[in-house]
C-alpha cells in the first residue's frame, strides 16, 4: 500500500516537472544580419539578442557579409532548425521570397529589421527609423551649413546614394532631395557632374571603396579649377571614402576647407572625424531602441498580442504595406556629439577620444 502511493506521487511529481519543462522551454528567434564589415551592424546584433534574451528567449545570430546566397542558406538553417520567429536585416530585400514562402509553410512569422523585405506576402512587421527624415536631416544640415536659406549661394554639391537594392536607400535619397531640389532648380546649388537620380549616384553594397573610386573621378574631371562645398552622403562608410578621395587632392587644408560631408550612423571612425574637422555631420539611430522595438513585435507575435506599430501607410513592399515602427533619427555633429552618444552611455568617451 505504502508502496503503491508512493509510485502514484513519483508519477505526478514526474507529470508535473515534464508539464513545467515543456511550459519553460525557451522559444528560439533566428537573427540573420547583413554584415559584420560595419559597427552598427554589430551592435544591431548584439543588442537583438540581449533584448530578446531579457525576454526570455533563446536567439540564434548570423552574418552573412554581404552575400546574398550567405543570407539565403542562414535563413534556410535556421527554418530548418526550427526558430519559433525570424528577424531579418536584408542584404538584398528583394531575394528573400522562396525562403520566405518556406518560413510561412512552416507557420514562423517574419519581422523585417531596418530594411524593408520586398516581393513578398511573407512579412509580418517592419522595424525600423524615419527613413525619409534621415535624408531630410542630411539636407537640412547642408542648407544650414551653407546658409542657403539666406540666400547664400551658388554652391557646388555632389550626392552620393546607397546601396540600389537597399529599400532604404530610396527613402534617403528622396528625403534629402525634397530639401535639396529647390536649391538645384533655383541655382543656389550646381552639380557640376549632372548625376543625380538613384540610377546614377547609388553606391552597391554601401561600399566604401567604391565612392572613394567615384569621387576621385568626379574630382579629376570636373573639380580641376571649381571647388566641391559639399557633399551628400547617406553612410558614414560612405563618408570616409569620399573623406579620403577629398583629401587626397588637397582639401581640409588652410587653402581649400573641406566641403560639408553627411553622413549616418554615428560610427566612432566618423565621430572622431567630424571632432577633427573633416567630416561635418552623421545621423545617430539607436540601435539599442530598434533591438527593443524588434524585439517587442516578436514577443507580441509569439504570444498572439498586439505588436507596437506607428505606421501603416508609408512602406509597400510590392505585396502589401507592412505594418511598421518608426523610430526617429538624431542629428549630431561637432557641437553635440557628446551628450548624445556619450550622455546616453550609447559609447564611452575613451572609445572615441584616447
Ligand atoms: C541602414 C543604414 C546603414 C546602411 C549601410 C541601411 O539600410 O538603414 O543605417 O547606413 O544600410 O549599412
Amino acid at each position: 500500500m505504502k508502496f503503491r502511493r508512493f509510485t502514484v506521487l513519483l508519477a505526478a511529481v514526474m507529470v508535473a516537472s515534464l508539464m513545467l519543462t515543456t511550459a519553460q522551454a525557451a522559444k528560439k528567434v533566428g537573427i540573420a544580419m547583413p554584415t559584420k564589415s560595419s559597427q552598427r551592424w554589430i551592435d544591431d546584433g548584439n543588442n537583438m539578442v540581449k533584448s530578446l534574451e531579457d525576454l526570455g528567449y533563446e536567439t540564434d545570430l548570423q552574418y552573412a557579409e554581404d552575400v546574398i546566397e550567405n543570407q539565403l542558406s542562414q535563413i534556410e538553417n535556421m527554418i530548418l532548425k526550427g526558430v519559433d520567429l525570424l528577424v531579418i536585416a536584408s542584404i538584398d530585400g528583394t531575394t528573400l521570397s522562396n525562403v520566405l514562402q518556406q518560413a510561412a509553410d512552416m507557420k514562423i512569422p517574419v519581422i523585417a529589421y531596418d530594411r524593408l523585405i520586398k516581393q513578398s506576402p511573407n512579412v509580418d512587421l517592419y522595424a525600423t527609423f524615419d527613413n525619409f527624415q534621415v535624408g531630410v536631416l542630411q539636407a537640412s544640415y547642408i542648407e544650414k551649413a551653407l546658409g542657403l536659406k539666406e540666400g547664400k549661394g551658388p554652391f557646388n554639391i555632389e550626392l552620393f546614394g546607397g546601396s540600389p537594392d537597399d529599400n532604404n536607400a530610396y527613402f534617403f535619397y528622396n528625403g534629402a532631395m525634397s530639401i535639396l531640389q529647390p536649391y538645384i532648380d533655383g541655382g543656389k546649388l550646381v552639380i557640376r557632374s549632372g548625376q543625380t537620380g538613384m540610377d546614377k549616384v547609388s553606391t552597391l553594397r554601401w561600399d566604401g571603396a567604391v565612392a572613394q573610386a567615384r569621387m576621385d573621378n568626379l574630382l579629376s574631371a570636373f573639380y580641376s579649377t571649381e571647388r566641391v562645398d559639399a557633399v551628400l552622403s547617406p553612410y558614414d562608410g560612405l563618408s570616409i571614402g569620399i573623406l579620403s578621395s577629398l583629401k587626397g587632392v588637397g582639401y581640409g587644408t588652410a587653402d581649400l576647407a573641406m566641403p560639408v560631408v553627411t553622413g549616418q550612423d554615428a560610427e566612432i571612425p566618423s565621430i572622431k572625424s567630424i571632432i577633427a574637422g573633416e567630416q561635418t555631420q552623421t545621423v545617430f539611430k539607436d540601435t539599442r531602441e530598434l533591438a527593443q522595438i524588434a524585439a517587442k513585435m516578436a514577443d507580441a507575435l509569439l504570444k498572439g498580442e498586439q505588436p507596437p506599430i506607428n505606421d501603416t501607410k508609408t512602406y509597400d513592399n510590392g505585396f502589401k504595406v507592412v505594418p511598421s515602427y518608426l523610430l526617429v533619427p538624431k542629428n549630431v555633429d561637432k557641437s553635440n556629439w557628446e551628450a548624445i552618444l556619450v550622455d546616453s552611455g550609447y559609447y564611452t568617451k575613451d572609445q572615441i577620444v584616447q
